[in-house]
């Protein structure tokens, strides 16, 4: 039972996933590519109970879930909607609001939508992903509640943005893989933090002068800051010392205010994972589909109580 090759076009997914039985055999495929082996009694035949969306061994009767293990468990939304909508969320580059999934979709209840959403954005944190190497760009943003005027650290007694770290990969002049985290404040100890978890020893890290910055030298990156010219030069041509980093803020900011319409500060890390998580798969929108609806990946489901307010995301860096 080959995996099926991922639909190219809308149009082709419509017509391979019609059904709630073609979603099924999907997801038959992925569990067992080689063809259904039984886990109790390891024989290779047995019967679909499609109405309870799992297989029964022909030999010793031992019934195995479709979706244990992934995050369609237990659910009541058909399967149709939850493919539809992983498929939206890797291929629209602007991503889906949940009033939108909501109206898209034809769903009763704007929660339903809500939760499928967050279910995915946990999905896409890969807790065993490859750290950043290499050159490496790194540059810090506010997010949300604008406070013009304010330098730096005296931007933190307001509270009401949140401070982004950025970091992404140089290949050349083209942009590799990102990661992006929210982060309490300023501190050489926050900003060391963020980078011994994302990037591997060794790399070559390039910032902008912010003296937070200084020391990466003995957390055993290489360092090379360079003063970033004034704003208004830079409208007027002259190039940034993070090229790379600054367009993926561009375009960060962008998406959340386009998209989002501004976000809650307790949930924007999860916001940060989106965002990072299609950029980084932009190549490859099969495996972006896949880890999404947990195939293969083996991640518990979240419960409703714990998504709401952030409850069930690590703690900030420095609180950690
Ligand atoms: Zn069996």
């Amino acid at each position: 039972m080959p995996r099926p090759a991922f639909p190219r076009t809308l149009r082709e997914f419509q017509l391979t996933f019609a059904s709630e039985a073609a979603c099924q055999q999907y997801l038959a495929a992925c569990r067992w590519p080689d063809g259904f082996v039984c886990p109790g009694c390891g024989k290779p035949h047995a019967y679909e109970l499609a109405k309870r969306q799992r297989w029964q061994c022909a030999v010793c009767r031992r019934q195995v879930s479709l979706t244990s293990g992934t995050i369609l468990h237990n659910t009541k939304t058909p399967l149709t909607a939850w493919f539809w909508a992983a498929y939206l969320m890797t291929t629209d580059k602007r991503g889906l609001s949940a009033l939108l999934l909501q109206r898209q979709l034809g769903l009763r209840r704007y929660e339903t939508a809500w939760m499928m959403l967050h279910k995915f954005r946990r999905a896409m944190v890969n807790l065993t992903r490859e750290p950043l190497r290499g050159e490496v760009e790194v540059d810090e943003t506010w997010v949300g509640g604008a406070q013009a005027g304010l330098q730096g650290s005296r931007q933190l007694r307001g509270r009401k943005a949140a401070l982004v770290l950025v970091a992404v990969e140089k290949r050349g002049r083209a942009s590799g893989r990102s990661r992006m985290a929210v982060i309490p404040d300023f501190r050489r100890a926050t900003l060391t933090s963020f980078l011994k978890q994302n990037m591997a020893p060794g790399t070559t890290v390039y910032t902008d002068g912010l003296k937070s910055f200084s020391g990466l030298q003995d957390a055993g990156f290489k360092h090379v800051a360079r003063i970033q010219p004034r704003r208004t030069a830079m409208r007027n041509g002259t190039k940034s010392v993070v090229p790379l980093a600054d367009r993926a803020i561009g375009n960060l900011q962008q998406w959340l205010i386009g998209t989002h319409h501004g976000v809650s500060r307790d949930q924007l890390q999860v916001y940060l994972d989106e965002f990072v998580f299609r950029y980084n798969r932009r190549k490859q929108p099969m495996a972006a589909f896949q880890t999404l609806l947990g195939l293969g990946t083996g991640r518990a489901p979240t419960t409703y109580a714990r998504i709401q307010g952030g409850k069930d995301l690590p703690p900030l860096l420095s609180e950690s």
